[in-house]
């Protein structure tokens, strides 16, 4: 299919105004519920209409949704149950209007295939003591309808090389970035903890952090915050990329994650991050299976060891070097105490693989 334009840019936006803030009748809301499909790549959404407004996800009733046409059921047994994790308000509809992040369960009550979190919280409450901090980095890659990147030549060539777009200013050097400052705006008004954006090395390529926080909400942020870009770039007929590497010869993307203890932080905690260091060294293979969503294949094609990687194969480490696995800031080293960097996490991870293999790594000696 080719197409430089979607076929939303076409839809007057305006006129949606005329609709969005119509008074309900009644305590009625409408609640978006999201959730990760079969891909464990991909978000789904659908709404309900609740009678009351919730003030906290547990507030919000289970639902189930078709399981055989997202990649996680058969037909025959197709109802996938749907529960709520994690209540956010909606930019889109706003008022009292809700977006619900759930995680998924088959039949027997087991998590699906593509549901991580469940893991990943038995691995957390096994330590909440150690007060664990996340802070994680998105890489994107905002994409025109012909499945380029957008504001790239339309059918081949590239732009000018890499150099002035990193954290760049200019409409030669920063394309879309009413797109990004929409989203970053609508991730504070939801109660995401969103704690920067950035302009990246490859052409209409951006980032934004969510965290530092303890414990899953970066990582229930983080979903949050793709399905929110995906949604916002969909209004401006933009589509997002999370693929790690589109071009062999451009930087390309990836989902750092920050991570400390309470003993990281404090005075002398050095010590226990370079422990860390040693146990991830141990345990490479491991987690490259865990940090992307094809068991280590994209980033076999990301982790060059060129563009600010390094080498899928081998483990390193290193103070302010970004051509490591794990980096350790300057600053850190320099304070004694604070936290590491996994630089591996490829842009389209799971963040509750992730997390659930540094924990179990790190802190639970698996
Ligand atoms: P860089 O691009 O240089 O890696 P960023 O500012 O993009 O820097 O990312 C640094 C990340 O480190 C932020 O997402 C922040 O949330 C996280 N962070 C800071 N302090 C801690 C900490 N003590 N524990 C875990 N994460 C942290
Ligand atoms: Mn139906
Ligand atoms: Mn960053
Ligand atoms: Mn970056
Ligand atoms: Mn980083």
């Amino acid at each position: 299919m080719h197409l430089e334009w979607s076929p939303n840019t076409k839809i007057d936006k305006k006129i949606w105004d005329r609709y969005r803030n119509l008074p309900i009748a009644g305590c009625k809301i409408q609640a978006t519920y999201v959730w990760i499909d079969g891909t464990g790549e991909n978000l789904r959404s659908k709404s309900k209409t609740m009678d009351y407004t919730p003030s906290s996800y547990k507030d919000c009733p289970t639902w189930d949704f078709d399981g055989s046409s997202t990649g996680l059921a058969e037909t025959h047994s197709s109802d996938v149950l749907l529960c709520p994790v994690a209540l956010y308000a909606d930019p889109i509809t706003q008022g009292n209007n809700k977006i619900v992040l759930c995680d998924t369960y088959n039949a027997e009550g087991k998590p699906t295939r593509t549901n991580f979190r469940h893991a990943c919280m038995e691995a957390l409450n096994q330590i909440c003591d150690k007060d664990p901090m996340f802070g994680l980095e998105q890489e994107y890659q905002l994409m025109d309808l012909n499945n380029r990147p957008f504001g790239w030549p339309v059918m081949n060539g590239e732009p000018a090389p890499a150099g002035p777009y990193y954290c760049g200013v200019g409409a030669d050097k920063a394309y879309g970035r009413e797109i990004v400052e929409s989203h970053y705006r609508a991730c504070l008004y939801s109660g995401l903890d969103v704690s920067g954006v950035n302009a990246e090395v490859t052409p209409s390529q951006w980032e934004f952090q969510t965290g530092p926080t303890i414990g899953i909400k970066a990582a229930d942020d983080l979903w949050m915050a793709r399905y929110l870009l995906h949604r916002i770039a969909e209004d401006y007929g933009v589509a997002v990329s999370l693929h790690p590497k589109l071009f062999p010869n451009w930087n390309g993307a990836g989902c750092h994650a920050n991570f400390s203890t309470k003993e990281m932080r404090e005075d002398g905690g050095y010590k226990l991050i370079e422990e860390a260091v040693k146990k991830l060294e141990k345990n490479h293979a491991k987690h490259i299976k865990a940090y992307d969503p094809s068991g280590g294949e994209y980033n076999k094609l990301r982790l060059t060891g060129h563009h600010e990687t390094s080498s899928v194969e081998k483990f390193s480490w290193g103070v302010a070097d970004r051509s490591v696995s794990v980096r350790i800031n300057r600053k850190v080293a320099q304070k004694q105490k604070g936290y590491l960097e996994d630089r591996r996490p490829s842009s389209n991870s799971d963040p509750y693989q992730v997390i659930n293999a540094l924990v179990r790594t790190i802190c639970l000696n698996e």
